[in-house]
């Protein structure tokens, strides 16, 4: 792939390449297995002395070039899909983490990585500290441990929308030496991409605007290639000393900047299996080559209806990026220069109930748990979500209790604004 196209051509064009006489559709390799003609080379495969296919549970051809195309988007050396969104936040940690080591972890993440940090990990050794990603740079930095091997942010947080300070986070991160590990769900590569701004393993729940039509569930791990894993050889020696698994191969050793994401196939999708379905890849795929097209109008949407709702009598408050007075706008401008995402969040006066009570008078917008799909979707996180959270971990976590998520989708704008119209006269 020609690497200086630009990226509404790497949308359409990334990942399959097809040869004379070969699909022009990427084709769904669905087979758990491939053949091959002598046992020694099926074994040298086992030996990651070759590369090649031989158990999808491990890799199979088609997520394999789907994730070489969002590795492109995101401008990285190597990506691999897992089922989900959680499956990539898990093993982009548990990559380069072991029972005894400490994470360092945004406070406003999303509601399921949160939980996966801060109960279910711990359960594996696995100790997490969350901070406050406004906080200063002090207050970071002494969340960190000798045991700490990795910095965990959202882009644009789920359903909080704090926006990184990319730059500044990952200067912290680097000054500890561990990688900066953003889950860039929201903005997509189309609004951001993190590697420009020194962040190092980028995550994605593909669920959302990269499927974008609520179709199959997945995620996705890109690293930049950019840490450098040697360097703190001493904090990472799962990438920089033999493992035993594969007769004593180092994986920085012999696979360079390709490390990070070959252990995590040759490891961890090796044990645990969190492998995407290859039709879901397909989907996957087929959403990639309009994402150009449908995350602009996504935020232009959003704009305009965070506009409305801002000048409503009715309306307590509204939190989008893309407006002028929000607390992230000045970082979105610089991040994000031509929108943030489609997702919106607000809350009504009188408090919690009635933003609960005109939900259920919302007509286009339907109450789903989902967000950043084509169709507008509409969600109450502390009553859904974020529901196992106390009040004290949701103000932790920027989630006011009368908050509603409001995904705007991309039907007309107009009929959008005129549901919510309608569903206010009735509060
Ligand atoms: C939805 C979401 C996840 C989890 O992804 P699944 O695909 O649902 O497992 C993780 N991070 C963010 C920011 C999300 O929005």
């Amino acid at each position: 792939m020609n690497n200086n196209y630009r990226i509404e051509t790497k949308c359409i064009q990334s990942g399959w390449n097809p040869k004379k006489g070969e699909p022009r559709v990427l084709p769904i390799y669905q087979s758990t297995t491939f053949k091959y003609d002598t046992s020694d080379q099926m074994g040298r495969l086992f030996d990651l002395e070759d590369s090649g296919y031989f158990y999808t549970r491990l890799q199979n051809p088609t997520n394999d070039i789907v994730a070489s195309k969002i590795a492109e988007l995101e401008g990285g050396v190597a990506a691999m899909l897992t089922s989900s969104g959680q499956a990539a936040n898990y093993y982009a940690v548990f990559n380069i983490c072991e029972a005894g080591d400490h994470i360092v972890a945004s406070s406003s993440l999303y509601g399921g990585t949160y939980n996966l940090y801060g109960t279910t990990m711990k359960k594996q050794g696995i100790d997490c500290t969350f901070v406050d990603p406004d906080a200063s740079d002090e207050e970071i930095s002494a969340a960190f441990r000798p045991n700490t091997k990795a910095l965990v942010a959202e882009t644009v947080s789920n359903p909080s929308l704090v926006v990184l300070d990319i730059e500044r986070i990952a200067r912290i991160a680097h000054d500890h030496g561990v990688p900066l590990i953003v889950d860039n769900t929201f903005p997509t590569p189309i609004n951001c991409r993190p590697f420009e701004w020194g962040a190092d393993i980028v995550t994605h729940s593909t669920t959302k605007y990269m499927d974008g039509h609520a179709m199959s569930v997945g995620g996705c791990i890109v690293d930049s290639g950019n840490f450098d894993w040697e360097m703190h050889a001493d904090k990472f020696p799962g990438l920089t000393t033999p493992d035993e698994s594969y007769h004593g191969i180092v994986y920085t050793k012999k696979f360079g900047k390709l490390a990070y994401i070959t252990k995590a196939t040759a490891q961890l999708m090796r044990d645990l299996g969190s492998i995407q379905s290859p039709q879901n890849a397909f989907l996957l795929n087929v959403g990639l080559e309009t994402l150009h097209l449908r995350v602009p109008r996504h935020c232009e949407n959003a704009l305009k209806v965070a506009q409305y709702l801002s000048e409503h009598e009715k309306v307590a408050w509204v939190n989008y990026p893309g407006l002028d007075g929000n607390k992230y706008h000045a970082l979105a401008e610089k991040y994000m220069p031509d929108g943030s995402c489609g997702v919106i969040a607000f809350g009504l006066k009188g408090g919690r109930a009635v933003s609960v009570g005109f939900m259920d008078k919302l007509q286009l917008a339907a109450i789903v748990t989902h967000v950043a799909d084509a169709r507008t979707c509409v969600l109450h996180p502390a009553s859904h979500t974020h529901r196992q959270m106390t009040d004290e971990q949701l103000e932790e976590a920027g989630i006011a209790p009368d908050l509603i998520r409001f995904s705007v989708g991309i039907e007309n704008v107009e009929d959008i604004i005129a549901d919510l119209d309608q569903a206010l006269q009735t509060v």
